[in-house]
């Protein structure tokens, strides 16, 4: 007897290189077969009589073949089968190009089922190349809605609906329920059969819709069981409450008032940390909306209670730019700053562990040397990261481990979709800084081809003339990379420029250089020395520099959408109307289509949702570091209503069971365990 474990080989029709040719496709056992779901449906459900379908509509026609099919050779490799169909209201003429074994499959005077597209001519009906079947087939591709699997080599569409079909047939009725009959009946979803039945064979729309939900609903269901299970053995864990969280002075010293986004934030973060437990908070904010400001906030309540902190950036430059930023900010008020950078001398780093083992420095800022075995802190409260998506999950909690419990913030400025928010971080409490500061301008966005290139230099001149400073960025170049147009590396584009400005400052920085000389570079073009920066992503993220007004991208192809926003975001941060452009040579449809979206909005979250469409939430992190399973079904920028509904009930179950040890979830355990079962070292 077979089970959803049994090989797919099982399956009538299914020899060994159908089998392998499937085993491609993910597929190996009955179960994955039938839960390998269709990609789309084709709605081959309407019947019409001949005289009633209208010219260009696509039906199918019940019809009797009304004479001989004939085979004519038109010319070598162009084969015609002409026939002539009829049914009570009319006649078609129909034609199969190089189908030749279409004269001896369909017979004078048979009824069958064709399904095509009609074309009117005046009084003349005809189909081409329609699809037919006799009128009854059982398993039929004619008169209903119909699948359309995804292939790969040696298969096609009718072997694999019957495959489907069969392994229904033979084990639909074992599926697992994987939801509990509760959380079924109170989000409305239907049982598990009738939702698999129905996603490859609907008998109508609705029922599709309802299995899809249902099917939707499980796999964000299983996710969110099984993120919310291995997180579930990390208690609340007790911090170090504040008691003093008068923020006055601090709000006072500003040059500025805070917004009130960055007032919510700090407000969240404050009631975190005086809550007895330990924070876990993320703040996302979209770049220029002033995330550094929120952590000064804290570092300084961190302070005033006797606590230090530690503040992490994800490179040296921004580390640095960080270091006087915050210096200036904070030391006024008699707080000690501190560095811990890699590129410090062997010297100054060992002074800055001494200080910060003793408790001389309050705050400290650096990359990830802070959290290198060596270095121990003597009252560490509160730990800032920046930029979180640059860490991956395994750094979070690598510092999290350090130096007793301190509370965490978490910054990111890559707008994350909800949806995936809620995943990725939903052991994260979050804050969103969803208002900019005041006066800031949208940059204004625009794409351009190499025959701008003048003009663009043009623009160059005429901004630097006013005072103001320039990024160029180019991607990074891979010399083992075979490209198929010329890339421009950043020093080779530094040099030209040169060449075309000898008036103008022109500095380069990039990856490979060392650190002590990037910074070296950086600070120059801070300090307004240099006119044009010409750099490779090392400057994507953090940086500011309010008199830049102009922000180049060269190969903006080679960018994400998300990453291009960053890079713009290096922008209009001053008092300056800025602007970005963008140059590509690229024509294909999803380049333009990414550049288009740049051109239109400035909104990170709508970037970063567009961003999640256009390439899938696999690709969104860059090196799938999130650890996150491939979904099936769900889509997961798009199906958030689910996934909050999932999760809401995950949670609630696993409050109840934290375990899934009772016997009605067991089940469910097992597929939980499954989906994590090579991912549970790569995932915490
Ligand atoms: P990000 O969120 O991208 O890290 P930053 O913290 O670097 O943004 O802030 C961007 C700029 O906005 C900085 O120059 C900062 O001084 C300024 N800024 C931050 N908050 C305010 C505010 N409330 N009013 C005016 N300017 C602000
Ligand atoms: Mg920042």
């Amino acid at each position: 007897m077979a089970d959803l474990t049994t090989d797919v080989r099982y399956i009538k029709g299914i020899g060994e290189k159908k089998a392998q040719a499937l085993n491609k496709l993910g597929v190996f056992t009955l179960y994955d077969l039938v839960s390998y779901f269709p990609r789309k449906y084709e709605d081959r459900s309407q019947y019409k009589p001949i005289a009633l379908a209208a010219d260009g509509e696509t039906v199918c026609i019940q019809a009797m073949v009304a004479d001989t099919p004939r085979l004519t050779r038109i010319r070598r490799g162009l084969d015609l089968v002409k026939l002539r169909i009829v049914d009570d209201s009319g006649v078609a003429d129909v034609t199969y190009f190089n189908q030749p074994y279409t004269k001896d499959n369909l017979h004078r005077g048979e009824t069958y089922v064709f399904f095509g597209k009609i074309e009117v001519k005046g009084t003349r009906r005809s189909m081409t190349n329609p699809v037919y079947e006799k009128e009854g087939t059982e398993n039929g591709v004619t008169g209903r809605i119909v699948p359309i699997y995804r292939l790969s080599a040696g298969l096609n569409q009718r072997l694999l609906l019957q495959a489907v079909r069969q392994g229904l047939n033979t084990c639909g009725d074992q599926l697992p329920e994987l939801l509990p009959e509760t959380v079924r009946e109170r989000c409305h979803l239907v049982q598990a059969r009738y939702a698999y039945e129905n996603i490859h064979f609907p008998v109508d729309f609705g029922a599709l819709e309802l299995a899809r939900r249902r099917l939707i609903f499980e796999e964000l269901f299983v996710l969110a069981c099984a993120l919310g299970k291995m997180r579930g053995t990390r208690v609340r864990e007790n911090g170090i409450p504040l008691r003093d969280t008068d923020l006055n002075d601090f709000w006072r010293s500003l040059p500025f008032a805070p917004t009130g986004a960055q007032q919510r934030a700090v407000e969240q973060a404050l009631a975190d940390m005086s809550s007895g437990a330990v924070m876990n908070r993320l703040v996302q904010g979209d770049v220029g909306s002033g995330k550094t400001l929120v952590a000064a906030a804290l570092i300084w309540a961190a302070w005033k209670n006797g606590l230090s902190s530690a503040f992490m950036a994800p490179t040296e430059i921004l580390a640095e730019q960080h270091y006087t930023t915050l210096r200036e900010m904070l030391s006024p008020f008699g707080l000690r700053v501190g560095k811990l950078t890699g590129s410090m001398t062997a010297k100054e780093k060992r002074e800055a562990k001494a200080a910060l083992r003793e408790g001389a420095i309050d705050l400290v800022i650096g990359t990830h040397a802070l959290f290198s075995d060596d270095v121990e802190y003597a009252s560490l409260g509160l730990v800032v990261t920046d930029e979180q998506h640059r860490f991956g999950v395994e750094q979070r909690s690598a510092l999290i481990g350090k130096g007793g419990k301190p509370h965490v913030l978490v910054m990111s400025a890559t707008p994350i979709p909800r949806t995936l928010a809620l995943i990725i971080y939903g052991d994260l409490d979050v804050s969103i800084i969803d208002e900019l500061p005041p006066g800031r301008q949208k940059v204004d966005t625009f794409t351009v081809d190499e025959s701008y290139r003048d003009r663009l230099n043009g623009f160059i001149r005429k901004l630097c003339a006013e005072g103001r400073q320039v990024f160029v960025v180019c991607p990074m170049v891979d010399e083992n990379e075979d490209l198929p147009m010329p890339l421009r590396s950043a020093e080779e584009h530094a040099r030209d420029l040169a060449s075309t400005f000898p008036e103008l400052r022109i500095a380069c920085v990039h990856g490979k250089m060392k650190a002590r000389d990037k910074d070296a570079v950086m600070a120059a073009f801070l300090a307004g020395e240099t006119d044009v920066l010409v750099s490779t992503t090392v400057i994507e993220v953090g940086v500011d520099v309010p008199n830049a007004a102009l922000m180049i991208v060269e190969n903006a192809e080679r960018f994400g959408l998300s990453q291009l926003h960053q890079l713009r975001g290096r922008v209009g941060r001053g008092a300056h109307k800025s602007y970005c452009i963008l140059v590509s040579d690229a024509d294909n449809e999803d380049v333009r289509a990414r550049l288009r979206i740049m051109c239109q909005t400035n909104d990170g979250f709508k970037i970063s949702e567009e961003d999640l469409r256009l390439r899938g939430p696999g690709d969104f992190f860059g090196s799938r570091q999130h650890g996150l399973p491939e979904t099936h079904i769900a889509d997961l920028g798009a199906d958030t209503e689910i996934l909050q509904r999932a999760q809401q009930e995950a949670n609630a179950l696993l409050a109840s069971d934290p375990d899934l040890a009772s016997p009605e979830n067991t089940q469910l355990r097992d597929r939980v365990e499954q989906l994590f079962r090579r991912r549970t070292d790569s995932f915490n």
